[in-house]
């Protein structure tokens, strides 16, 4: 099986804050695995949060050899000679995951989400994600995604209170928290309670990962859902945390691709959370893996393509806020024409 990779810069459209700090721009890294003269493609899109960045993936690339990959294996085969190789950086794993994933699709001409047992074309209603920012800015960023019908915020700042405030006085579209870690034992239990007089669905990772028994005893009295993030990395941590929260975000980039996502789905409704599917800022290639999977959640939060200026691919699309797969084998992505 032949290799190789290159690394990209997704520009953001709008600087993106979040409770823990501010971005421009997304460094991604892109590998293909070709076979037969069919190539799958793949993405690393790595979080300071998990301490991964593109420098130590490329460093990392650079040292491997992919002759061990059995040509005429399993994709299972496939999967596990190639995600060790990662190191342990999640998101490379990922990158390995997808590419493998799209060229086993392609060679046996079956789309990701009918080998997922998905099953359908359209995938769940995604959110759009509004973060962190000075009122004029998240006023004009409302109004900029009005064809989403479902709003994610960004929430962890000093000033909660008024950007729900400013959000309200311009839609009374549901909304998604997200506060990232922000928020202390007693700070989420005022945040839940009067959140959820405000047409909000749920509350995304309200304390640090470390507080998960604060975050168990703010479950018992929050009126809104809580959702584990950064609390719920892959499958191992479910048992764990499932006292603490109603639901995980499940991120291919945090859990190490494809395969892993879908063995938390099913762990998942085992232990009866419910499930979202979430991004970094990543590519359609990353976008539209993850979307396969969507028709298997509850809710998704598929927005990290639609947040850049610079997409090189074409893959799932977004209609009246509704996630609708590509035709064509594998992931179905292509490069722009
Ligand atoms: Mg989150």
């Amino acid at each position: 099986m032949e290799f190789h990779y290159s690394t990209y810069r997704l520009e953001l459209k709008h600087t993106f804050t979040i409770a823990r700090g501010s971005e421009d721009a997304a460094d991604i890294v892109l590998v293909y695995f070709t076979k037969d003269g069919i190539t799958g493609v793949g993405e690393a899109a790595p979080s300071d949060r998990y301490d991964e960045d593109c420098f130590s993936i490329v460093k990392r690339i650079n040292r491997l050899t992919f002759d061990d990959i059995p040509d005429g294996g399993t994709l299972d085969e496939w999967l596990d000679a190639a995600l060790p190789k990662a190191g342990g950086m999640r998101s490379l794993e990922t990158a390995f995951d997808l590419a493998l994933h799209d060229l086993y699709g392609k060679l046996n001409d079956i789309s990701l989400s009918d080998y997922f047992g998905a099953n359908s074309k359209k995938g769940c209603m995604t959110s759009f994600t509004i973060g962190i920012d000075e009122k004029d800015k998240i006023r004009a960023k409302v109004l900029e995604a009005e064809q989403y019908p479902l709003l994610k915020i960004k929430l962890g700042s000093d000033y909660d209170r008024e950007i729900i405030n400013t959000i309200r006085d311009v839609t009374d579209k549901p909304v998604r928290v997200d506060a990232n870690e922000g928020w202390n034992l007693e700070q989420g239990k005022k945040m839940c309670d009067w959140l959820a007089q405000r047409n909000v669905e749920f509350v995304e990772q309200p304390l640090p990962a470390d507080d998960l028994d604060d975050t168990a005893r703010l479950r018992e009295v929050s009126p809104l859902e809580l959702i584990a993030d950064e609390n719920c990395i892959d499958s191992k941590n479910i048992p764990d945390i499932a006292y603490a929260f109603d639901g995980i975000n499940i991120k291919l980039m945090k859990c190490g691709g494809l395969r892993e996502a879908h063995r938390m789905i099913q762990m998942a409704k085992e232990h009866e959370l419910k499930i979202m599917l979430g991004c970094m800022v990543e590519t359609s290639v990353a976008i539209t893996a993850a979307a396969h999977l969507s028709p298997l959640v509850d809710y998704a939060d598929l927005d990290g393509n639609i947040l850049t200026s610079n997409d090189p691919f074409d893959g799932v699309k977004v209609e009246d806020g509704m996630l609708i797969l590509p035709d064509g084998p594998g992931l179905g992505v292509e490069l722009h024409r």
